[in-house]
Order: C-alpha cells, then structure tokens, then sequence
C-alpha cells in the first residue's frame, strides 16, 4: 500500500514493541512497558494486539485475527484486513494453517504448535488492580512477590460462594514468581497456557504494557489445597457438530431458538464435517494435552455457568 511503511508503523515504533517483547520474554509474566502508539481505531479495540502483530508480521507469515471465536466479527475481519494490505500477509481462518493469531477472549480449541505465536489483546494488565488499584503498590508487591493481598480476596470469595468464583481473568501464577492478568479468556482456556509447544503474547495498547508466557512455561491457576481451579462445564452439546469437549456458548437464532454451540467458529466447521477430528488432528505427536481433559472433565463443584461470563468485570480490550 502507498503512502504507508510497511505493517502500518515505522521501524522505530516495531523496533521498540520489539524489544519490550523480547524482554517480556525474558521475564515470564512479568509487564513491560512500551510506547504504545496511537492505531487507526480507538483504544480499547484492540490496539495493543494489532501493534504487537504488525510488529511480528513477516511477507512469510499468514496472519488469523478472532474475537470471542469467531474470524467474521467486523473488528476480526478489519484487523486482517488492515494486515493483509499493509503488510502483505495471507489471511486465514484455519487456526493450524496460521503462524501469527491474534486473538479476543479465547485461545483457539486446535492444538497451537511450536511454529504459532498467539497474540492476545489485553484490556486489564494487573490482576492486583482487582484487590487494590493503586498501581504503585501493586508494582511493589510484584518486586517483592508479595501476592497475599489476591490470596485473601480469593479466600474472601470462597466464603461467599462456597469456591473460587472468578468467571474470566483468573489470576495465575507464571513461572513460580509472577503473578499473570491472562486476559479475559474463560477459565476453560486457562490450561493451554501451561507448558504449551507456542509462545503468548499479551498487549495493552492503553495501558501501554506488554507481557509473555514463553513455550513450556509453568502456568498455576491460583486455588487453595481444597479449593481446586475449576473449568466451565457445559451439560449440552454443540448444536452444531455434536461436540463435548469445546466450549459452548448460547447464541439466538433468528427465529429466536437458542442454541448451545461451539465458540470457535472454524474448528466446529471442521468438527460438521469430521465428529471424530481430534484437537491435535495435524500434529505428528499423539495425545497432547490442550485445555480441559476431553470428556472426563473434573467434574465442578455444582457450579456453572454456561457461558463462562458469571463475574467477569467490564471492560474491553486495548
Ligand atoms: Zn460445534
């Protein structure tokens, strides 16, 4: 595209995204802080996100962008959009055939590999600011790994509800020493964060932070020795392709109905067409672990919450 640099920001801006991710790298869960750039739309959209892709974009790469699941959201598509011009990269919906994936509120149901890196867009960078929101006292207690004002809070929640009940944004703890925001992803994605083959990468463009949890690193949901982190679970199938071990949200039809389906829109597409198809369909390995256990998913505490949005606070994504 005329008139523009390629990826949309100049080289000075890439380099220093760069940099700050390179060190965010370096320091698992730990945030960085970069300068973050005005985009051409509004923070809270998605700008950090789109700053640390066209950082990281290549001619090479094929670049995927979801929001809740789903390729088709104008924001997703106009992410890719403005991607595929500036930068000239191929845009998919195939979460496998993707090497950069830019994502809102989930982690994809496939299998991410060692070749994927999965950029999330952050709206809230500290999980601290939920039990003080004073960043200057939070930023000390990360130096000195004191995390026992989120303790008692977590403690405080088990009294009310009888468990932890944290709906999205369950604070974890990355690498033994940080405490980690994932984002606003459902606690069934949570899992894929430890020990996974790809690398995250969580940007907040109006919070100007950045942070990392790099391949076979540790991710520790925070719970209590008899209070257990707990997935969603989901007593209906996908209307769609019939699946048991993706998460499922409830959407309206035209005619009103309202049906149970799969989140992520492409792998049920996939799951239409082959039931069977395994979520590491198209590594060579066998019996990945990815997320919640297939079908024997520990079973929750009588909580659920179908749509795995019960206590999630507002606020959109940067
Ligand atoms: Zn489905």
């Amino acid at each position: 595209m005329t008139g523009y640099n390629y990826a949309y920001l100049d080289e000075h801006t890439k380099r220093e995204v760069r940099r700050a991710t390179l060190s965010a790298i370096a320091i698992p869960g730990h945030q960085v802080p970069y300068a973050s750039r005005a985009m051409p739309l509004a923070r809270g959209w998605g700008t950090g996100g789109i700053q640390a892709s066209m950082s990281l974009l290549g001619p090479e790469d094929t670049f995927k962008v979801i929001d809740q699941g789903s390729d088709e959201s104008v924001n997703a598509a106009n992410i890719r959009r403005l991607a595929k011009t500036t930068a000239d990269v191929d845009g998919t919906t195939d979460t496998t055939k993707a090497s950069i994936i830019q994502t809102r509120h989930r982690i994809p149901e496939e299998v991410l590999d060692d070749d994927q890196i999965l950029v999330l867009q952050v709206p809230i960078t500290d999980p601290l600011r939920r039990v003080d929101p004073s960043d200057d006292a939070n930023r000390r207690r990360h130096a000195h790994k004191d995390y026992a004002k989120m303790w008692v809070a977590l403690y405080e929640n088990v009294v009310e509800w009888g468990e932890i009940n944290v709906g999205s944004r369950y604070p974890v703890m990355v690498a033994g020493r940080y405490l980690m925001d994932p984002s606003p992803i459902p606690r069934w994605d949570v899992p894929k964060l430890h020990d996974a083959d790809n690398l995250y990468v969580f940007a907040a463009g109006r919070e100007a932070r950045i942070y990392a949890v790099p391949p076979h690193t540790d991710v520790e949901p925070l719970a209590f020795a008899d209070k257990s982190f707990q997935v969603e679970r989901f007593d209906e199938p996908c209307a769609h392709c019939g699946s048991e071990d993706t998460y499922r949200t409830e959407i309206e039809t035209d005619d009103g109905d309202r049906l149970v389906v799969c989140n992520d829109t492409s792998f049920c597409e996939k799951r239409e067409a082959d039931p069977d198809l395994a979520k590491d369909h198209h590594l060579d390995c066998e019996g990945v672990t990815w997320g919640p256990a297939t079908g024997g998913v520990e079973a929750a505490s009588g909580h659920v919450d179908a749509d795995g949005v019960a206590g999630v606070e507002g606020g959109d994504d940067q």
